[in-house]
């Protein structure tokens, strides 16, 4: 409890993104509860000032400041993430940095005993077995940002355990029959194959329901990032690939499902901001009273749609379950291959079709690549990483 201890604090990582301006929305309106005691950005200096102007916040880095030079104090270089991490005064760490970047940050965190709200779900896809082992040696905990898992935490509300054996999950949960994860489908859930394998950049970014920032808004239109989000459930939770289902649904309500051993299943509801998963892992066990999100109107909305995801028109989806299937380096590979072909595809030098090409041909060249401690998958990440920016 933080009664009588003030405000508790949290360090944020990727401060200037999404999900880290998402959090300042959400700790704005709950300062007796909640304080920022340290932040990060990459290279937004101009973002982070404005961001640590607010808060004022012990420590603030910045990882890649280039030539300018930085207020006195301030931290640099990529060193200033785990500086962060393990900040004495932050309980929290709020890990919203993308991509495989924010891996260390995790594993530094739970090694200091702390809990980190897991924003940066590549985090677990890369290093799942490693985030596993901190978390026991550390004795931190992950409680997840990413909405789905938020949601499936709220439906098994109190059910979990604690990190313990190897593989049994971060949030060990027993009695589940089936995962069903759901997922917008994205801008071109309705377009057919040939369209998609054109799609501009444009039209990627242009997501129905959610808005985030444009590497997850890539994967949201490849389904790449429902890939990460299946490995991410079964790392969390422990439950294995063949209970984990994949169900489109166009309008982002119902966040995803439990299904349970006696056949009841339950759901998470809510409007797509995830000002509520953010709040949800911060004050998590509890529920913290707030009246910021516009609320859900059922007859207003009157109608929840679900179909079935089209494999054909989105391979990236079983591409990356396959990964995770295969473990080792695989999930490793898959995720520096998914990350460096849409670095492309921003950059303009890899169409869409090349993100789904790319990633298969590095996983078969990498995919069996060791991957027992960080050094062998960050080999395997760079090794995927070369190759996919090379790739024709
Ligand atoms: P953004 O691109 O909007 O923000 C990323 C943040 O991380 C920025 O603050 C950025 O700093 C910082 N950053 C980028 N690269 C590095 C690096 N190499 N080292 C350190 N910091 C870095 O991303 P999002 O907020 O959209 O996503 C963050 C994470 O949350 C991702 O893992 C994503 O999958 C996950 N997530 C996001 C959701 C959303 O709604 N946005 C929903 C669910 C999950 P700078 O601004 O200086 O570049
Ligand atoms: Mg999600």
């Amino acid at each position: 409890m933080t009664v009588g201890r003030g405000p508790q604090g949290i360090a944020l990582l990727g401060a200037t993104g999404s999900i880290g301006e998402t959090a300042q929305r959400v700790v704005a309106r709950h300062r007796e509860r909640f304080r920022f005691v340290a932040m990060t950005a990459h290279g937004n200096l101009a973002g982070l000032k404005t961001a640590a102007a607010t808060w004022n916040p012990g420590f603030v880095g910045l990882v890649e400041p280039g030539a300018e030079s930085l207020p006195a104090g301030w931290g640099r270089g990529a060193d200033c993430l785990i500086e962060a991490a393990r900040h004495p005064d932050a309980s929290v760490v709020l890990n919203a940095v993308v991509g495989a970047a924010g891996l260390g940050a995790t594993l530094a965190a739970l090694g200091a005993g702390k809990r980190v709200a897991l924003a940066n779900k590549e985090s677990l896809v890369v290093g799942g077995a490693l985030v596993q082992r901190a978390a026991i040696a550390g004795g931190g905990e992950v409680i997840p940002v990413d909405s789905e898992h938020s949601a499936l935490l709220q439906c098994l509300a109190g059910r979990v355990g604690r990190a313990g054996r190897d593989g049994a999950g971060l949030l060990p949960v027993a009695g589940v029959r089936r995962f069903i994860i759901t997922a917008s489908g994205g801008p071109f859930r309705t377009w057919d194959v040939e369209r998609i394998r054109a799609a501009r950049l444009a039209d990627a970014l242009n997501h129905p329901t959610w808005a985030m920032g444009k590497k997850i808004t890539v994967d949201s239109a490849s389904l790449a990032n429902k890939a990460l989000e299946v490995i991410e459930a079964h790392v969390l939770y422990g439950v294995p690939y063949e209970r984990i289902e994949v169900v489109v649904h166009p309008q982002s309500i119902v966040h995803s499902m439990v299904e349970f051993e006696d056949g009841s299943i339950l759901a998470q509801l809510g409007v797509p901001t995830m000002e509520l998963p953010v709040l949800y892992a911060l004050g998590y066990p509890d529920r913290v009273e707030d009246h910021g999100v516009p609320r859900f109107d059922p007859v207003a909305a009157a109608a929840l749609t679900f179909e079935a995801v089209r494999h054909d028109a989105f391979p990236t989806l079983e591409l990356g379950i396959a990964a995770g299937r295969r473990g080792g380096a695989a999930p490793a590979v898959f995720n520096a291959a998914n990350e460096a072909a849409v670095s492309r595809f921003l950059g303009g030098t890899l169409s869409f079709a090349g993100i789904p090409a790319a990633i298969a041909a590095s996983l078969e060249r990498h995919g069996d690549l060791p991957g027992e401690d960080l050094p062998a998958l960050l080999a395997a990440d760079a090794a995927a990483r070369t190759y996919v920016q090379e790739f024709r």
